[in-house]
């Protein structure tokens, strides 16, 4: 499942390939992929001669800035787009962009296609099908439409996800501290893949009480967090799992799991079995002699 380095890799993949990308034509293969509007022709409506603009990722949610060629141009404003609003997206499980340049046939997991006017194609690919798309109409507030945007906690590598900021949510929790780490609300991006890598690098163990855990290791967590998180967009995102970006390749490998899928190989620092258990139903990777 793509995690924030994945997702931060696919929106540096996008904006380098889609400079001056214009939709001239959509495909939508599958209903359902399409979160909002609900209605598909008002979607392809809307977004249909839209110029792609910035991309920006907030926590593991793409959004992209639309323009549109404006129907009556003003007097002396050149070119003639408006603000069209935003096109949002959200990986979720195994959903991943493809960007193809000469004609290739869909795969039977092609769910949305973006052309330009020289079928150049934006392709989202989706096996498990639980990927969304979101058209937000100039005008209306992305965080009102997509709740789970608008409720998430601050971004692991910007200034506001800070000690004190940490304290206070830590503090007053009593699940554990992997699962703080999983919940979006608290921190935004982090899934399975990094909280097990994080925590492991702090030395904590997953399964402590999140108000348990002091100041120290609070410090140590947090750099953890930060380290295991730019490393891995450092190596291309992709270094972990089988994720993709938008060119098709994968991460370089620089960067190798200690914990994460290496249940019964040997720990790297201490040379005992890393263990494997499900916590709140996610497999939790972890070393039990250095993670107290
Ligand atoms: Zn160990």
């Amino acid at each position: 499942m793509p995690e924030l380095p994945e997702v931060e890799t696919v929106r540096r993949g996008l904006e380098k390939k889609l400079k001056n990308f214009i939709i001239e034509d959509i495909k939508i293969l599958r209903s359902s992929t399409i979160a909002f509007p609900k209605n598909k022709v008002e979607f392809i409506r809307g977004v249909n001669n839209s110029k792609v603009g910035k991309w920006q990722r907030r926590g593991k949610y793409l959004i992209a800035n639309l323009k549109k060629y404006s129907k009556s141009p003003k007097k002396n404003i050149n070119p003639p787009y408006e603000d069209n609003g935003y096109l949002i997206i959200h990986l979720r499980m195994t959903g991943y962009f493809n960007w193809i340049t000469t004609k290739t046939p869909p795969c039977k997991h092609t769910r949305v296609r973006f052309f330009d006017k020289n079928n150049s194609e934006l392709r989202f690919v989706d096996v498990r099908s639980f990927g969304q798309i979101w058209w937000v109409k100039e005008g209306l507030d992305p965080k009102e439409i997509i709740n789970g945007l608008g409720s998430l906690g601050p971004e692991p590598l910007e200034k506001n996800f800070n000690l004190s900021y940490l304290n206070k949510e830590f503090s007053k929790r009593t699940k554990s501290v992997k699962s703080v780490l999983l919940d979006q609300k608290i921190i935004a991006g982090i899934g399975n893949i990094y909280a097990d890598e994080s925590l492991y690098e702090a030395g904590i163990s997953p399964f402590r009480e999140a108000r348990t855990i002091n100041n120290d290791e609070l410090i140590r967590l947090k750099n953890s967090i930060i380290n295991v998180l730019k490393k891995s967009i450092g190596s291309g995102g992709t270094t972990f799992s089988d994720f993709r970006n938008i060119e098709g390749t994968n991460g370089d490998y620089s960067m190798q799991a200690n914990v994460y899928r290496r249940a019964g190989k040997k720990c790297k620092k201490c040379n005992n079995l890393i263990q494997r258990k499900k916590l709140s139903g996610r497999g939790t990777h972890w070393c039990d002699f250095c993670q107290k």
